[in-house]
């Protein structure tokens, strides 16, 4: 721990997602949580299960007044549900703070459909984790824990980038210091995951599912020792369990392969969660607030097994662009304009293949994004330079594991399990974490499951 800190026992900063704060029960299990462990003085919460996809829809350009209302009803129901389990007293203070946020959101929402803005549709997305944390604090004195409600964004100052604001780390560091640490001798802050506010005092958020990087990002200011990440799955599993029934759970799994099972799909956390956690070498557990009693998957430097094989991921939705230009024979700088072009439109490439003509990109194209992500003008800009084929339809699998890029026998052990298969581009050597290859939307999940069979029998 820094030796300017103040002097403070261990300290454990736990994230509790949407469906560990969907109703009052699973919220009373997660304050349950913090009362066994005293380490947890610092918690952030994600909206409750479903409101931020409410959210999202409010914030949309022309949503009708009529269906504005009937969102915003479906908000109040599910909160007021939760407040609904406190003593009348209780329930009424925390009702009139909830209904002034409803207001306020009324009022946003209306403004955004005569005109809309990110900068209002950011705004709208903040409410969710606003609502979750004022009850959670709550829901925490009812047990006699002392719950305080924290504004988050008097510490998370971000960029302007509304729907995917950069953080400011150098000045979380600072005022988590000066305005949460003090806090932390004698409470348990309950704060907001997810949202931000930028230099011009504007509401932002990092993106959907931000939370997890929002908890990683104050455990690194604060030099936490721990940070807890309750969800609704007993850990990171060996492959998704919806695929295949035999998927496992994984009890320690080291920094490197966990980044890359996020990265590469695996829904359970956050891809940049694990940036801040790395970076000060702090633990990252992953449990079901269901069934704490179950454990679950440690997240660390040094692990004591480093399999071969340690999982599947994969992620669906992948678009597939080549370029070819005869012209590329022998020359040099083709793949640098290429790469410019791409930079400018802000696209980031995931795998790369190449041959003596051609060069094969993925983007990874996540669901819920309204914009395609390889518009025309990027491939009429590429265009200018080579023949350009966009193919869509596409999944990523990526074979998790230690060693990878210098095993033998991998290649063949995973090719001839699914060699009926047709593979549409192999990535292998670049990463001793993994091994990735695309196929057809249609067989994504037979291929999983027979790896899965294979890999981990
Ligand atoms: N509530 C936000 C979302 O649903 C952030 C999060 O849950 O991590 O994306
Ligand atoms: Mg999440």
């Amino acid at each position: 721990m820094n030796s300017n800190n103040l002097s403070l026992p261990s300290l454990t900063v736990a994230k509790f997602g949407g469906t560990s704060v969907a109703d009052y029960t699973a919220m009373l299990r997660c304050a349950n949580i913090i009362k066994n462990d005293p380490s947890v003085r610092l918690v952030v919460v994600s909206a409750s299960a479903g409101v931020t996809n409410h959210l999202v829809r409010l914030g949309q350009e022309n949503v009708p007044q009529e269906e504005q209302e009937s969102i915003i009803a479906s908000i109040a129901s599910i909160q007021l549900n939760i407040t609904q389990n406190f003593p009348t007293e209780i329930e009424q203070s925390l009702n009139l703070s909830i209904h002034e946020l409803l207001d306020e959101l009324a009022n946003i929402a209306l403004s955004q459909s005569n005109q809309y803005s990110a900068k209002n549709a950011d705004a709208i997305l903040s409410f969710g984790e606003q609502f979750s944390s004022r009850i959670f604090a709550q829901v925490l004195r009812s047990i006699d824990v002392a719950g305080e409600y924290f504004n988050v964004q008097q510490v998370m100052k971000t960029n302007s980038l509304y729907g995917k604001a950069v953080v400011d780390e150098q000045q979380l560091k600072q005022s988590s210091q000066s305005l949460l640490l003090p806090k932390l001798t004698d409470k348990v802050i309950v704060t907001q995951g997810f949202i931000g506010e930028d230099g011009l005092g504007n509401t932002t958020t990092l993106g959907r599912g931000g939370s997890d990087y929002s908890a990683a990002l104050l455990a690194e200011a604060l030099d936490s020792e721990r940070l807890a990440i309750w969800t609704d799955v007993v850990g990171i599993f060996t492959t998704d369990p919806r695929i295949t029934s035999q998927a496992k759970a994984i009890k320690e799994i080291s920094f490197g392969e966990a980044a890359e099972m996020a990265t590469f799909g695996a829904k359970i956390l956050h891809p940049a969660t694990l940036i801040p956690a790395m970076r000060c070498n702090i633990p990252v557990f992953v449990g079901s607030s269901k069934e704490p009693e179950k454990g679950g998957t440690q997240i660390k430097k040094q692990v004591e097994s480093t399999p071969t094989y340690r999982s599947i991921a994969l992620r669906r939705e992948q678009t597939l662009v080549t370029v070819k230009s005869p012209a590329m024979l022998h020359a040099s700088g083709f793949l640098a304009q290429v790469f410019s072009i791409l930079a400018k439109y802000e696209l980031s490439v995931d795998l790369v293949t190449t041959s003596e003509i051609s060069v094969a990109l993925t983007f990874d194209n996540p669901s819920g994004s309204t914009q395609a992500l390889i518009t025309t003008s990027v491939v009429e800009e590429l265009e200018q330079l080579c023949e350009v084929t966009v193919e869509h339809g596409l999944s990523l699998v990526a074979v998790i594991g230690n060693g990878l890029n210098c095993a033998k026998g991998i290649g063949q052990t995973i090719f001839e399990t699914i060699n009926e298969t047709n593979i549409r581009l192999i990535c292998h050597g670049a990463s001793s974490n993994n091994l990735c290859f695309l196929v057809s939307e249609r067989d994504a999940n037979g291929v999983v499951e027979k790896l899965h069979n294979t890999l981990f029998a």
